[in-house]
């Protein structure tokens, strides 16, 4: 039967095959010699060149560097084995740097006066042959030789597939993918499972706020992205799995800040049955240090054993729950890694806890809500519940945490017993059913960890913030690095979800013009000055501008509307043409007071943006003559300077024409 079933997959694949050759939508290079793209593209990598000396070769990658001197000419060629230098006629001349090439000549030896030692091909050259743009590069936005470190970060991320080919940040990835595949592999071998858990899940209250995505099919009904996989990876302990971990994604609706990526992060999650605290905390010390060794082997790990630290005594000692306990903290090489332990079980409930309880409770979970108490301390949760211990450790590395865990509660009664001192109601108890059902069917004693991947490696690779760990992470102000999410959803998508997108109140045109330059990514120059109340007076107190880029907005009334026109400052307004235009019977200068009925805003402080005052927008042409124009933005004292082609983006007016 099974020898059927192979022979039947390997008609099929033989099938497929004769499908894609002969059908030229498929260019799979099943055949041979029918161009460069679509053949098999026989290439040599330029790390194998050393030992390919005499004979001719076909390199492909980027031009790293071109250094032309006339009639002899080199170029240094990438690709992702490193770059090899080819030297040439003047044919390179042609090449721009960044265009991928296929290179073909021969490799030679090179006089040992010209060696490179810098680069791993730097005794052998390639003579070139003949070479073929496979694809042209225009410039760069910016440079990719340097650190990057200087280059403005919302540029590099939206070019981020061009931020990646910097050495620095290809080298973090590939350092990224060492350390999972180090994991991984440590881990199997050590008897843990990697097992998927759900991403469109129910929210899973770990103290942050949730992600939540519309359901079509049960409109009204929402999911929550996992803020980890926490109940998940108790249940497959509940299944038997014993040891588990997953390099999982986890969601976060939290504010941007520093150390912590806004949105997703990656962390090791691990749990395992039939544990303790010490046999939790012993696996990961073993398992980093190894990992340290073998990854990382310029760094050193002081102090060792790691010091276990309680919670109490370092707040008392340090002030904070992550010390950095680095000798000499100027040292990038110095790793000092800490665990801190005897956390108590419950903190004071803040505003900043979602969904713990019905926030009337006195106390939140320091960790969360399912880690156990201090068996002698269980006696404490009916008479004094802040003086419990919980069995939870947070591991800490140069001052960051970097992971955090616990050993589970896995008894019924006593889940119950911290839902309810956490304030739920029976509403919400109901949501957490699930697991309080599991736990009547045998289950084993549990715990665990989850070591924060993205934050680990901040510190690993001394990196000063996540995002340079990260190939595609989201911008400072919560915008995903190249496309650009979030966007609007079309009014057909939000109709099938049953959803109805309220339009934003604003306090002000002011707060609402800031906000449409900043959510669409917008340069501006914003003035802050004394109130002015004309044109010239603006012209005066903001300087550097003339008054035919000042952009004077007016309110007009054409029959019975009401509409904004926009001139350069310098000109009148052009009502005849105006009215002609518009096919008006009457087109007037609206009344200082109608002007305040209508905007709430007064004669002068008016901005160019009718979009924010509900009226439609005119624009005289004669505007566009500025690259840049200046207005008072809804306030007497303050006026924003922006490109006119920005403007007309945005705001979308109506240009007149004669
Ligand atoms: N779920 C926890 C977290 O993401 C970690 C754990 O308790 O294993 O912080």
């Amino acid at each position: 039967m099974a020898w059927v079933t192979a022979c039947f997959n390997i008609t099929i694949a033989y099938f497929i095959i004769i499908i894609l050759s002969v059908n030229p939508k498929f260019p799979l290079g099943l055949k041979r010699n029918c161009g460069r793209i679509g053949a098999y593209m026989e290439r040599t990598l330029t790390e194998a060149t050393v030992k390919q000396i005499g004979q001719t070769v076909t390199l492909m990658g980027w031009v790293n560097a071109l250094r032309t001197h006339g009639g002899v000419n080199f170029i240094d060629l990438r690709d992702r084995t490193g770059v090899v230098q080819v030297v040439g006629g003047r044919e390179l001349k042609t090449l721009h740097p960044e265009d991928v090439v296929a290179v073909t000549g021969e490799v030679v030896k090179r006089d040992p006066t010209a060696f490179n030692p810098k680069i791993n091909t730097g005794e052998v050259e390639v003579k070139l042959a003949t070479f073929e743009v496979l694809s042209p590069a225009q410039t760069l936005p910016f440079p990719i030789d340097t650190d990057g470190r200087d280059i403005d970060e919302d540029l590099r991320l939206k070019y981020r597939y061009l931020d990646i080919r910097r050495p620095r940040l290809t080298k973090n990835l590939r350092l990224r993918f060492a350390v999972t595949q180090f994991i991984r592999h440590y881990l199997a071998q050590e008897g843990f499972v990697e097992v998927e858990t759900p991403i469109l899940t129910k929210t899973t209250p770990e103290g942050a706020r949730d992600f939540i995505v519309p359901s079509r099919l049960q409109p009204g009904l929402f999911y929550a992205l996992p803020q980890s996989p926490q109940q998940y990876k108790q249940l497959l302990m509940v299944a038997g799995l014993e040891r588990y971990f997953q390099i999982a994604r986890c969601f976060r609706d939290e504010d941007p800040r520093k150390d912590r990526a806004y949105g997703e992060f990656t962390q090791l999650d691990m749990e395992l049955s039939f544990t303790d605290q010490a046999e939790i905390l012993q696996l990961i010390e073993t398992m980093f240090t190894q990992l340290v060794k073998d990854i990382f082997p310029a760094k050193h790990i002081s102090p060792q054993p790691w010091p276990k630290l309680s919670h109490g005594e370092v707040i008392q000692k340090y002030g904070t729950d992550k010390p950095d306990l680095r000798q000499d903290q100027s040292n990038p090489d110095e790793l000092a890694f800490a665990w801190i332990i005897d956390f108590p079980l419950f903190t004071e409930q803040s505003d900043t806890d979602y969904f713990h309880g019905s926030g009337q409770a006195k106390f939140a979970p320091s960790h969360h809500m399912f880690t156990a108490p201090h068996p002698d301390d269980i006696p404490l949760l009916d008479t004094d519940p802040t003086k419990v211990r919980g069995l939870q450790h947070d591991l800490v590395l140069n001052g960051f945490e970097v992971g955090g865990g616990s050993i589970r509660i896995h008894q019924r009664q006593i889940q119950e017993k911290v839902f309810d001192l956490i304030g739920f109601t029976q509403e919400q108890k109901a949501q957490f059913e699930h697991m309080l059902t599991a736990f009547t069917y045998g289950v084993p004693p549990h715990g665990g960890i989850a070591p924060g991947i993205d934050r680990l490696l901040m510190v690993l690779l001394a990196e000063p913030n996540l995002r340079e760990v990260i190939a595609f992470p989201t911008t400072a102000s919560g915008r995903t690095a190249v496309v650009e999410a979030p966007s609007a959803a079309t009014t057909d998508q939000l109709a099938e979800l049953n959803l109805e997108v309220k339009s934003r109140s604003y306090t002000s045109p002011y707060e609402h013009i800031l906000d449409l330059l900043k959510t669409h990514q917008i340069k501006y120059q914003l003035y802050e000055h004394e109130p002015v109340y004309t044109s010239e007076d603006a012209m005066k107190i903001r300087g550097d501008v003339s008054l035919h880029q000042g952009a004077k907005a007016l309110i007009l009334q054409a029959d019975k509307d009401f509409i904004l026109l926009v001139v350069p400052g310098d000109c009148r307004a052009d009502l005849d043409q105006l009215r002609t235009f518009l096919k008006a019977k009457r087109l007037v200068l609206a009344s200082k007071d109608s002007v305040l009925k209508k905007t709430g805003l007064a004669v002068g402080a008016i901005p160019p943006f009718g979009s924010t005052l509900g009226l439609i927008t005119y624009v005289d042409p004669r505007l566009a003559d500025n690259q840049a124009i200046v207005f008072n933005a809804g306030r007497h004292d303050r006026s924003v300077k922006l490109a006119y082609r920005d403007f007309i983006k945005l705001e979308k007016p109506v240009i007149i024409t004669a």
